[in-house]
């Protein structure tokens, strides 16, 4: 993920601190050795007076005399009062009988030159020597530290660690294949960052900050580290579960450390992994995480507080953008999202094609094959594919990665990942694809309907295996009774084609369900639309938002009433959509083969299949 521990610019302002502790720590260092030192030499060494050693010499308590130019070393004997330390006294020149006495007294006397330093070599021994080793043994024994306690016991109460700064990313949105429309959405932003001036002087204010979301490994954090590279901005990192902390406080610290080293430093990017962290939704957890919660109002009113104009953007990426707390996501905040969804077919082999740079392929790869064969798989598992396969060719002694690699990794990565992930077994995909053509047909052949804009079987980031898209032509404020029914056929055309082809049906349909419900029913009770109850109004949409429930206007009698029409429109939908279906039985095959192979396919095209076939049989007519 994120925080490659390799570059180099990371954790500068932390080094900073690093080393002016490790300066303190010499510098005291130095100081109590040198006091030891001083207190050990002066208790060893003691001066007396002249007289004192002269009784000395006369009642035979000394040693040895060493004498220098200006002073007398004298060494007391064992057993004497001073044992073991070494006496010194001034020298008198004019004591001509000194060496006569030492001799009667039988005194081992000696000359010595004692050599006086110049002070700046002194100074340099005493000083800057033990300093400098100090020094050297301190950022050794950090480092150490460091190591074994991630970011522990030196850097508490400092709250730098744990933010990864990059000055150059050097990540462009050339290192990120497929993702062209979260890459078009922020294009915008890193045109920003290049030149806020270009925008604050027009008074134009962009966004503060986005929202990505997809699924984990889809390249959110490349993303990221791709808009701060095309705009040469320095980036900042940190991901939300580092924000919050054992102690109360500490994440908010964090946070205001953060924006306050972003902000020396724009125009940048801040980047916040998994904020769902942080800004899960406070409604429903009474009491709740103090702590998080902190975090979260600091990083709010960071939000609120800076200055957007000198070009600081801040990124943030969730898999969950369901959880969040809806404060985050106000006008201001992360009010922009930015969908980095799975790769369909075309981006995945484009994925492939950005992993192989550097990588010696064989000529006759088919990375096409490998796109076709990992649906469902995220940027980050195509990556691990491409590795895979290499680290097996040197396994067996190749110099290029043939095809077999590709297949064998593609096993290794996506088996494993099946469990976990749940990426959709052939039977499953080929269900989903009936069912989404099912939709599309049905949305195709009815005439009251929406165009078809995309019909799609990649698995989305919001819990659906798959989507048929439709856009209106136009802008519409009213919609007909036979429209709303034509709807009601298609939401349950899904459900519709599972039968009609495989015979068999499947828990896929269950928000198509509770939708094409939901419409036959306010058919019903809002906008008097059968004959039973005319136009009778049986529910009330005027308080609807107070609880979110609508008010029944009528008896228990009338509801049950209710139920059976409700109940009778959704099962004519459902005849109809069969019946659509099984008419044109062979288009629903040949467009699933379609989607299948191709996983995605746009309206024009699905709409030319449909036109191609109804020309041919009228041809053969
Ligand atoms: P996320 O932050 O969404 O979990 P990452 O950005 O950490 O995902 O992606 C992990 C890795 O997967 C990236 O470093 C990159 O190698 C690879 N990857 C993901 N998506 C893409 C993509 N669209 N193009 C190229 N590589 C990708
Ligand atoms: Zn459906």
């Amino acid at each position: 993920m994120l925080n490659n521990k390799n570059d180099k610019d990371k954790n500068n302002k932390f080094d900073d601190n690093k080393f002016k502790y490790i300066i303190y720590y010499a510098i005291a260092v130095t100081l109590v050795v040198f006091l030891i030192n001083d207190y050990v030499v002066n208790n060893q060494v003691k001066h007396i007076k002249y007289t004192e050693f002269n009784t000395m010499v006369q009642e035979n308590q000394i040693k040895e005399v060493q004498i220098a130019s200006d002073k007398i070393i004298i060494y007391p004997k064992e057993g004497t009062k001073d044992e073991g330390k070494v006496l010194y006294t001034g020298k008198i020149a004019e004591d001509e009988e000194l060496i006569e006495r030492l001799k009667k007294a039988n005194v081992p006397y000696d000359g010595v030159v004692v050599k006086q330093d110049s002070p700046i070599k002194s100074f340099i021994v005493n000083w800057v020597l033990p300093f400098l080793i100090f020094m050297a043994l301190g950022r050794f024994m950090f480092s150490k530290i460091d190591k074994k306690m991630g970011s522990g016991v030196m850097s508490f109460g400092k709250n730098t660690a744990k933010i990864y700064a990059e000055s150059e990313t050097g990540v462009t949105f050339k290192d990120m294949a497929g993702q062209e429309e979260a890459k078009e959405s922020l294009v915008e932003i890193v045109d920003f960052l290049h030149n806020p001036k270009k925008y604050s002087e027009i008074g134009a204010k962009l966004p503060k900050g986005a929202l990505l979301v997809g699924p984990p490994g889809t390249g959110k954090t490349l993303l990221a580290k791709a808009v701060a590279g095309e705009a040469k901005v320095p980036f900042f990192s940190i991901s939300g579960s580092g924000f919050v902390e054992m102690f109360v406080g500490m994440g908010a610290a964090r946070v205001r450390d953060l924006f306050n080293q972003a902000q020396e430093k724009a125009p940048c990017i801040i980047f916040i992994d998994e904020i769902d962290a942080i800004g899960k939704s406070r409604d429903g957890n009474l009491g709740g995480n103090d702590e998080r919660e902190q975090t979260l109002n600091q990083l709010l009113a960071e939000m609120d507080g800076f200055d957007s104009s000198k070009g600081v953007v801040i990124l943030a990426a969730t898999n969950r953008p369901e959880v969040l707390d809806k404060a985050l996501l106000r006008p201001g905040r992360f009010d922009r999202r930015v969908i980095v969804d799975r790769p369909d077919l075309n981006g995945r082999e484009e994925i492939l094609k950005v992993h192989i740079k550097g990588v010696k392929m064989s000529e006759d790869v088919d990375l096409n094959a490998v796109a076709r064969s990992t649906p469902g798989a995220v940027g980050a598992d195509l990556a691990n594919i491409i590795n895979e396969a290499a680290l097996r060719a040197v396994k067996n002694n190749r110099k290029e990665v043939i095809q077999e690699d590709l297949n064998e990794a593609v096993e290794v990565i996506i088996a494993g990942k099946e469990k976990r992930d749940r990426i959709l077994s052939p039977k499953e995909k080929r269900a989903v694809a009936f069912h989404e053509v099912g939709h599309a047909l049905v949305a195709a052949l009815l005439t009251n309907t929406d165009p078809v804009h995309k019909i799609t079987i990649v698995p989305r980031t919001m819990g659906a295996l798959g989507y048929t898209m439709q856009l209106p032509t136009e802008e519409k404020y009213l919609i007909t009774k036979e429209e709303m029914f034509d709807q009601i056929c298609v939401m349950l055309g899904g459900r519709a084609a599972e039968e009609v082809v495989l015979n068999s049906i499947s828990t896929g349909a269950s928000n198509d369900i509770e939708k094409a419900t939901a419409t036959a029913r306010s058919m019903v009770t809002i906008y008097g639309m059968t004959e039973k109850f005319d136009m009778m109004g049986l529910e009330s949409t005027s308080n609807r938002y107070l609880d979110g429930r609508p008010v029944k206007n009528c008896s228990a009698e009338t509801e049950a009433i209710i139920d059976e029409e409700t109940l009778k429109i959704i099962k004519e939908a459902h005849k109809k959509a069969i019946d659509v279906l099984t008419e044109n039985r062979e288009l629903l095959d040949k467009i699933t083969e379609r989607l299948l192979e191709k996983e995605t396919i746009m309206g024009d095209e699905f709409m030319a299949i449909i036109k191609g076939e109804e020309e041919s049989a009228q041809e053969e007519e």
